[in-house]
């Protein structure tokens, strides 16, 4: 779906991002690990444009959306995405939430909104909830939230940006078992994550970043039991 060449990202003279390549097929469960700074969330802030990359090509569709005449907001569209920090309406009902986007960006009617929203309400348990006001759930509801918004805008990737480090361990369960069950659905995801145990069992593939570049990536099997470069079994060592 998404492929990315030699992409790079300097924030001044701090080279954050060098000579990346990869890329997300359709229906793929890519996870992305590494330590603090190695350049996880920009590589997902640059691939949705949130960051705008210094160099390299993301090809979406055959097409370099780099490019000056490329449709940018349309590209986006095709992207969801789920942060750390929620970033819900919070004054706002969870049904309201799931709606405001697809009315926005989508132009989709009312009515037809709050099908698809209650639709992915269902598939992340939040259904019951649709009056409540965000700011009345607990972090893991927000969390589901927040997905079902994403889903509701009907991407053809997901990324997801450490999507349980913000929330308290009893809740960190309850949004992977969704994640899994998306996952298990043939959606096709991108997931920045500490959860090892979560990348071993859910990921088709996982990439390990080190100062700004991939060092190895491959199977969970491999990557997590047989390590070919050094760095990686270092950070191995230090999070299992
Ligand atoms: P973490 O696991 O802590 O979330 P990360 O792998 O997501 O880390 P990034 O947030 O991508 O790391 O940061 C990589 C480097 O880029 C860090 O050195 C950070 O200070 C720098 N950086 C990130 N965003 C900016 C910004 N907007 N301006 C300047 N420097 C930035
Ligand atoms: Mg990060």
């Amino acid at each position: 779906v998404i492929e990315i060449q030699h992409l790079s990202k300097s924030f001044g003279t701090n080279e954050v991002l060098r000579d990346i390549d990869f890329s997300v097929r359709k229906g793929e469960v890519v996870c992305v690990i590494g330590s603090s700074g190695s350049g996880k969330s920009t590589l997902l802030r640059c691939i949705n444009l949130l960051e705008k990359p210094s160099g390299g090509k993301i090809i979406y569709n055959g097409e370099n959306i780099l490019d000056d005449r490329h449709d940018i907001h349309a590209y986006r569209t095709k992207l969801g995405m789920v942060f750390q920090q929620f970033n819900l309406f919070n004054n706002h009902n969870v049904l309201n939430n799931c709606v405001v986007g697809q009315v926005k960006v989508m132009k989709r009617r009312k009515e037809e909104a709050e099908k698809v929203a209650i639709k992915y309400l269902k598939v992340v348990g939040m259904d019951q909830y649709i009056n409540a006001k965000a700011e009345q759930l607990s972090g893991g509801q927000k969390q589901r939230v927040a997905i079902a918004r994403a889903l509701s805008m009907e991407p053809d990737v997901m990324l997801f940006d450490e999507p349980t480090s913000a929330l308290d361990p009893e809740m960190v369960g309850e949004v992977l078992k969704v994640m899994k069950d998306l996952a298990k659905s043939g959606l096709t995801m991108l997931i920045v994550t500490h959860e090892m145990e979560f990348a071993k069992e859910v990921a088709d593939r996982v990439v390990f970043m080190d100062k700004g570049v991939i060092v190895e990536e491959g199977p969970p099997e491999q990557l997590f039991n047989q390590p070919q470069k050094e760095r990686t079994r270092e950070f191995l060592k230090r999070t299992l």
